[in-house]
């Protein structure tokens, strides 16, 4: 079976990959198996050397992986040069982990006790189409690290630097079956690292109602879980705020990879005596919203993945407030937009593209109960030039990425997930490679 990669911007084929079928699955897991025992027993100093080379054959190759992303899947080139970086960073930051894998001793009666953080086997990373690179990297990066060896099933849309990846992992001296790519559907590959007995671990990331069925289907085996699912995060606006520069800033907190951004502040919460006044702000910025051709650096924004999101996003709009401009012609092009108000099913669900509803809000206990009113958790804003309250409304906020006077929510050396529906576990940062790992404790007798 095949699958014709399509660029969003000008609906031509790009290029035909082979989808796995699910005995190749297995075959990609088998050799995964077989190289973690070479691997997990690699010089700790040597497995970290070989994720640097990792990474400097990335960022050798930066502009080519860039450039099949624009292609691919539309971003523009200034992001996916910028998601290209990433995944060298993230195996950069990880490349130190191999030698810092410490235990402790704990202190005993009669003994001596250690732990130790031993790798979990074969890790299985499925990654959606909105962030095919930094979604891919921040599973593999630690995963390997800590001694496991990854097989990784790329969204069937997306399919093409995680090929690229995986070619350049092997010229970078990683030994083969230590990193597999396997290209194919989520019913058969995704579905297999559910089901295989070697896969100990599976990292998803996508909807919420697959990461629903991941999940349930892990149980079986009581295998591990980490799970990043959707968002409907709020940005919250007070009236003491810098509103031109909050009202600047939204569009690019939800805009941003037009809009299919599981962190995207698709819900704009504006105090109501400062309510006009930021709409009147907000306009501007959204209609200077520059969409178009992902190859220019100037872009800002480019077309959404497919026809299916298009017509998706589309479904939501009714009577906007605000709309930016997009071409017109072949691509799955959509303007920015603006709902105020907006429907309570555009309020409520995940719409993954460039829509924002702004809604306005009467006092901090009023804006929290908004912000929390929903299933999601992911990330948001606080603006506010009141630092009290800025600690306080973020403490209060159900979510795990939060940002003060700022819309930026990703460092790769800090803790990144969800609450609640968003999802289960942490990446990045320092802790993570405790989602790789399993400890082990042994208690040594000194006594005669
Ligand atoms: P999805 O169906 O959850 O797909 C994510 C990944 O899971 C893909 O690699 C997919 O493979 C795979 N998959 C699908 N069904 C599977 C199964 N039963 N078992 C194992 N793996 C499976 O997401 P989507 O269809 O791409 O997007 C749908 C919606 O999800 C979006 O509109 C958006 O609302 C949300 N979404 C959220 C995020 C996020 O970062 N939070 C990312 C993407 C999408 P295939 O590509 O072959 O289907
Ligand atoms: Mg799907």
């Amino acid at each position: 079976m095949t699958y014709d990669v399509i660029n969003p911007a000008t609906e031509k084929v790009v290029r035909t990959i082979a989808l796995a079928t699910e005995q190749e699955a297995d075959a990609a897991i088998a050799r995964a198996a077989e190289a973690f025992h070479t691997w997990r027993n690699v010089a700790p100093a040597d497995r970290g050397r070989l994720l640097r080379r990792f990474a400097e054959a990335v960022d050798a190759d930066l502009e080519n992986l860039a450039a099949l992303e624009v292609e691919n899947a539309g971003h523009t080139i200034a992001n996916a040069r910028w998601e290209a970086g990433n995944v060298r960073d993230v195996l950069t930051y990880y490349s130190a982990a191999p030698e810092r894998l410490f235990g402790k001793q704990i202190p005993v009666a009669g003994g001596i006790d250690i732990t130790f953080q031993e790798p979990l086997g074969v890790v299985g990373v499925i990654v959606p189409w909105n962030f095919p690179m930094p979604i891919a990297g921040w599973g593999f990066a630690p995963a390997l690290a800590a001694g496991n060896t990854v097989v990784l099933k790329p969204a069937e849309l997306t399919p093409l630097t995680a090929i690229r990846l995986g070619e350049l992992a092997l010229e970078a001296g990683l030994p083969p079956g230590v990193f597999e790519v396997v290209p194919g559907k989520g019913t058969v590959v995704g579905q297999r690292f559910v089901t295989h007995p070697a896969v100990r671990k599976v990292v998803f990331t996508g909807s919420t109602v697959v990461g629903k069925q991941i999940m349930a289907g892990c149980a079986d085996q009581v295998k591990q879980v980490t799970l990043e699912l959707g968002g409907k995060s709020a940005n919250i606006v007070f009236a003491d705020a810098d509103l031109d520069k909050a009202a600047a800033q939204a569009p690019y907190g939800v805009f941003d990879n037009a809009g299919q951004d599981c962190c995207a502040r698709s819900r704009i919460l504006v105090e109501r005596s400062a309510y006009d006044r930021f709409l009147e702000l907000l306009e501007p910025a959204v209609k200077g919203f520059r969409v178009g051709d992902p190859s220019d650096p100037e872009t800002e924004m480019g077309p959404l993945i497919s026809r299916a999101q298009l017509e998706q996003v589309a479904s939501y709009i009714d009577n906007p407030a605000i709309q930016g401009t997009a071409p017109t012609g072949p691509g799955f092009w959509f303007p920015p937009t603006v709902l105020a108000p907006a429907s309570d099913r555009a309020v409520r669900e995940e719409i993954f593209g460039p829509v924002v509803a702004v809604i306005p809000f009467e006092d901090e206990a009023d804006a929290l109960r908004i912000a929390n009113d929903s299933e999601y958790g992911l990330s948001g804003s606080i603006w506010t030039r009141d630092t009290g309250r800025a600690l306080r409304v973020g403490r209060g906020v159900e979510a795990g990425n939060l940002s003060i006077n700022s819309n930026s929510s990703v460092r790769y050396s800090t803790p990144f997930g969800g609450y609640k529906q968003s999802g289960l576990g942490r990446e990045l940062g320092p802790d993570a490679l405790d989602a790789f790992t399993e400890t082990k404790n042994i208690f040594i007798s000194t006594e005669d």
